[in-house]
């Protein structure tokens, strides 16, 4: 383990907090004190330093802005009943950013420098924790490509930063998906599976087109055929047909989302049958008409479990699944999954992190 005195912290001398209401939030438009920043020149990683939150000073020719090599990461940190701040496998989220920096030409970050700013960030920063059930803090690693150069080629040069919010009870509305078969997210051999920038900048306009139909979100399809479903592009899909639950296999296209992968091991964990594999269009449809799909639901870091109310298809027919309070999967694993990230359930796999 590295030493975490390799962060240099320049501490502000003028919080902003007194200025916030914590009591209504927006989503990811508070931001705490400080922020973390590294830079990438020469083939090394310059000593992470925590600041001030403050404005970058970017040169407008940076290839981010006009090759798009850029990834984040989101993850969120709580504070228990003692005010104890607890992170959510966040070893998760170093690897996720490291195997999404591998696949867009860009610099690798040390999985202990990484673990070490950010711990040293939040716990800088925990008095931006909202203590109240459900609130928590989002956290926003980024990394982005700073060549000053227009000619294309992978970036010599990199900034890497995290950031927080404050954010509030995420009021999810209940959401009504359109399963999308003529737009793509990604394709095989693409960057589907990298959290990457560009992938979200592709989504925004079929999503628009879907949300003027009444629709709150899409579910995608493959490229190649849009038979089969891969993911809602915020949010993994999991759905439950009669008593097993059943979710796209990662196939490369698919973001592999850290909160689907704990809903699946926490099923498997209290004997659910699971399966993961190609789940087509066709199935979900036949399901839905037969009255065999039971619950569907997005699984993110965000919303944590987003339970889906409707869901649409090509031809306009739209379908209502079971009322919210007769899932009992979707009920039980929200539940169980905030009470672990919260501290209040004995973490029996060794997901959570004090810090
Ligand atoms: C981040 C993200 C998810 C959810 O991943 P979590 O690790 O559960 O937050 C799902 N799909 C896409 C496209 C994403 O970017």
């Amino acid at each position: 383990m590295i030493d975490e005195k390799i962060v240099e912290i320049r501490k502000t001398d003028r919080s902003r907090i007194n200025e916030v209401d914590f009591d209504n939030l927006p989503f990811g438009r508070v931001f705490t004190d400080h922020m973390l920043v590294m830079h990438y020149d020469n083939g090394e990683w310059s000593r992470p330093v925590i600041q001030a939150f403050q404005n970058l000073n970017l040169n407008p020719a940076i290839s981010a802005i006009h090759y798009g090599q850029s990834i984040f990461e989101g993850m969120k940190a709580y504070k228990n009943e003692a005010g104890e701040v607890l992170l959510f496998r966040p070893e998760e989220n170093a690897r996720r950013l490291n195997k999404s920096a591998k696949r867009m030409c860009m610099p690798e970050i040390p999985e202990d420098v990484f673990m070490a700013g950010l711990k040293e960030l939040v716990r800088l920063d925990s008095n931006w924790i909202p203590q109240n059930e459900e609130s928590s803090l989002y956290i926003r690693p980024f990394m982005f490509a700073t060549d000053e150069y227009i000619g294309i080629k992978p970036s010599d040069t990199y900034m890497f930063g995290i950031f927080c919010c404050p954010v509030g009870a995420y009021y999810s509305e209940p959401i009504k998906v359109k399963i999308e078969t003529s737009y793509t997210r990604a394709a095989n051999g693409g960057v589907g599976e990298a959290k990457a920038a560009g992938n979200y900048a592709a989504s925004l306009y079929p999503a628009k087109l879907a949300k003027e139909e009444g629709y709150h979100q899409l579910v995608w399809t493959d490229a190649k055929t849009h038979e089969y479903i891969e993911e809602a592009g915020t949010m993994n899909v999991i759905f439950q047909i009669n008593d097993t639950l059943i979710t796209p296999e990662l196939t490369g296209t698919i973001l592999p989302g850290i909160t689907k992968k704990s809903v699946l091991e926490i099923a498997k964990h209290w004997g659910v049958n699971v399966e993961e594999r190609k789940v087509s269009v066709a199935e979900i449809r036949t399901a839905l008409e037969n009255g065999t799909l039971k619950d569907a639901f997005g699984a993110g870091t965000a919303a944590t479990i987003a339970q889906i109310q409707s869901i649409g298809f090509n031809d306009g027919k739209v379908f209502t699944l079971p009322d919210f309070n007769q899932r009992d999967f979707s009920n039980k694993v929200y539940k169980y999954i905030n009470s672990l990230k919260r501290g209040n359930e004995t973490d029996v796999f060794g997901w959570t992190m004090k810090i």
